[in-house]
């Protein structure tokens, strides 16, 4: 498949904007190019706007060479690149199959470019026929996420492949949860399929939702293009300083990962146990979906005690669900609590 020619022709043809800290790349000790204020702050320096340092070790954990790699001001960032890329307002249009994450359809909009949704099926699985079957040339996006957010399933793999080997445009595979899931990456496949793009985040398992860093691996035509039109410093010092250092303790990060695992799994066994929770999905992440018999009165007295959780009782496919990510153990238990109240 040709990347090129799914790009719009104004970023084709584009000429980037050159940062002072790009155009000179050597060693040198008097800075007196990109009017920084010269006085020490640690702060003072524009950031790496390639963050290389910080690439190369994210390059070494996931396997992936530094030239596939694309950081941005969070996975929201990769989203609203894309879009800006390869569609058109107006005229093209991307892909996405609810219940899913609201942030396709935001960016969409934001852009003015339409969004065809095609419901997944009853167990939240991706409808591989009738998916192509919306696809006509202006089909520029398809996003995918697995784990799935709210419904906390994986994709089947095959579907995934399915949609790989047939969709014409770019494929993202939105992985915020990979870390919770037993199912492999599908950063591996970035290699076959030039027009796969993967995402993860350094919002969920890495306990870092409050610096914005969002990883995206894909071929480096497509990182190319997302170079080209990021910001110049896009990714800010106090966040590459930030997230080398929680790099630094991937130990830490794992038993966060199990924690939640097993927590995971108490939560789910103790919500089935209510009678006024009708099912409890089975989770792949670190939240659960779980449909109630009077979702907005629990969710209003939950609020009461303290307690939000995530109303989607109104999504298509999921009504009467709330969600609850996963929490600390001493918070879990207080959730319990409250639900033993509320009988
Ligand atoms: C939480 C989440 C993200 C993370 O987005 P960031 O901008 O990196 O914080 C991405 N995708 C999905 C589906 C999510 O639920």
């Amino acid at each position: 498949m040709n990347i090129e020619t799914l790009v719009r022709p104004n970023i084709r043809a584009l000429s980037p904007y050159s940062s002072a800290r790009s155009e000179f790349k050597g060693k040198a000790e008097i800075f007196i190019d990109a009017n920084e204020n010269p006085f020490e702050t640690g702060m003072n320096r524009y950031p790496d706007p390639l963050q290389w340092k910080l690439k190369a070790q994210i390059s070494k954990i996931k396997e992936v060479p530094v030239e596939n790699i694309f950081l941005g001001n969070g996975s929201d960032e990769v989203i609203d690149l894309l879009i800006r890329i390869f569609c058109e307002p107006r005229v093209d249009h991307v892909l996405s199959l609810p219940p899913t994450y609201g942030m396709y359809k935001v960016s969409a909009g934001i852009a003015d470019v339409k969004i065809k949704e095609v419901l997944l099926t009853e167990d939240y699985q991706p409808r591989v026929a009738e998916t192509m079957e919306a696809v006509n040339e202006h089909t520029k996006i398809l996003f995918l996420c697995s784990p799935n957010n709210p419904t906390a399933n994986d994709m089947d793999p095959s579907r995934v492949e399915a949609l790989l080997e047939q969709f014409p445009g770019i494929v993202v595979i939105d992985e915020a949860y990979i870390d919770f899931s037993q199912q492999t990456s599908f950063i591996q496949h970035i290699e076959k399929y030039p027009n796969l793009l993967v995402m993860q985040t350094f919002s969920k398992a890495w306990g870092l939702a409050g610096i914005r860093l969002g990883m995206a691996f894909a071929s480096t035509e497509i990182i190319q293009y997302l170079n080209k039109v990021k910001p110049p410093y896009n990714v800010n010092q106090l966040t590459q300083s930030a997230a080398l250092e929680a790099l630094q303790d991937t130990a830490k990060q794992s038993e966060w990962v199990s924690t939640l695992l097993e927590e995971r799994e108490t939560l789910s066994t103790s919500l089935a146990q209510y009678d006024f929770v009708q099912k409890v999905y089975p989770s792949n992440a670190n939240f659960i979906m779980a449909k109630v018999e009077r979702p907005k009165e629990l969710y209003q007295f939950l609020v009461q005690r303290g307690i939000i959780v995530r109303d989607r009782s109104n999504v298509p496919l999921c009504e009467g669900c709330l969600r609850f990510t996963v929490g600390r153990p001493d918070e879990n238990r207080k959730l319990l609590a409250a639900l033993n109240a509320y009988i």
